[in-house]
């Protein structure tokens, strides 16, 4: 049995407009995307807090992918929404709205089998808030964090600090960019690596990922698309496939990491191919592995014989 994961973040009803089409209010959050991604790979525990209003039908999809939603809070309020649209080139979200509703006053208590959970994943949200559960965590394997331009930019000082206390940070690059201000992106990643992760790893959309430590870099590929309809989720998608392989590897070797971000790749992928999470709650574990494979061949090359 592989280890579970335990997550919080946002679980919200999103408003999308692409080129594409649009969705009002549909089921998005960065702790739904990340849920159901790594629920593929490993169990997942969910924080979080949805208002009054958040549909019923949401928790069942959860539930129905084994996500223990025990510390899932209903309070007196509306849920988190956001609302956002993008260009043609996909690649950057625009917010128009952010309102944090129920999200402004929740304070997690995490209970005894919750806090020894031996991965933890900080999906984008506060980072006041990713302090104050990563706080109650016992002893944890790895601490994984994500975040977004919005708290950079409102709570940057709150960032530094708990990037202090974790391991690995997945971010997209023009964050990576904002976050050292910094325009290259392997000087960024070495002054981000100088802030407290020993590991960073720069999603690039169609472009695949970055990994650094400080002894390697890995340049990992994406899976080439014909239709993406909507970029919503992909990298939190992206991060519930990269931690979920993490814990069901149970490993921290190079080797497993260069795997585990293929297997984000594929989440991230899958995800994009439909509106909210249509596509990415209606998967098989074949399914994953048939683009892993192919992402591998994509990539394969032989090495020359000369120095
Ligand atoms: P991404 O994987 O970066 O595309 O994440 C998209 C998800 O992040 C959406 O479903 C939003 O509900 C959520 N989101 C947007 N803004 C915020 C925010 N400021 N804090 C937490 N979650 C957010």
């Amino acid at each position: 049995m592989s280890n579970p994961v335990l997550v919080v973040g946002s679980i919200a009803l999103d408003t999308v407009r692409t080129p594409f089409g649009k969705i009002k209010e549909g089921l998005g959050g960065s702790a739904t995307y990340f849920s159901v991604s790594a629920s593929y790979f490993t169990p997942v525990k969910l924080v979080g807090v949805v208002g009054k209003d958040f549909p019923k039908r949401y928790v069942g999809m959860l539930k129905k992918h084994g996500i223990d939603t025990k510390c899932l809070e209903y309070k007196k309020g509306k849920t988190f929404r956001w609302t956002g649209n993008y260009d043609f080139d996909l690649s950057e979200a625009h917010t128009i709205n952010t309102a944090l509703n129920v999200f402004e006053h929740f304070n997690p208590k995490l209970p005894p089998d919750y806090a020894s959970s031996p991965y933890i994943f900080l999906a984008n949200i506060d980072p006041d808030l990713q302090m104050e559960v990563l706080k109650q965590v016992v002893n944890p394997h790895l601490v994984i964090l994500d975040t977004m331009n919005f708290w950079i930019s409102g709570k940057k000082k709150s960032l530094q600090k708990v990037l202090k206390k974790i391991d690995i940070f997945l971010l997209n690059e023009s964050e990576a960019r904002q976050l050292a201000d910094e325009s290259n992106l392997v000087r960024a990643a070495r002054k981000i690596i100088a802030m407290g992760p020993a590991t960073v790893i720069v999603k690039r959309g169609e472009y695949g990922a970055l990994y650094f430590n400080s002894q390697s870099i890995f340049s990992a590929p994406s899976y080439p698309l014909e239709n993406v309809f909507d970029p919503t989720g992909a990298g939190d998608s992206f991060a519930g496939g990269f931690v979920g392989y993490l814990a069901r590897c149970g490993s921290k070797e190079d080797s497993c990491v260069r795997q585990a971000i293929i297997f984000g790749s594929v989440m991230g992928s899958f995800c994009v191919e439909d509106f909210s999470l249509n596509r990415l709650s209606r998967l098989s574990y074949p399914e994953i592995l048939k683009r892993y494979h192919e992402i591998k061949q994509q990539a394969a090359f032989e090495a020359v014989n000369e120095s």
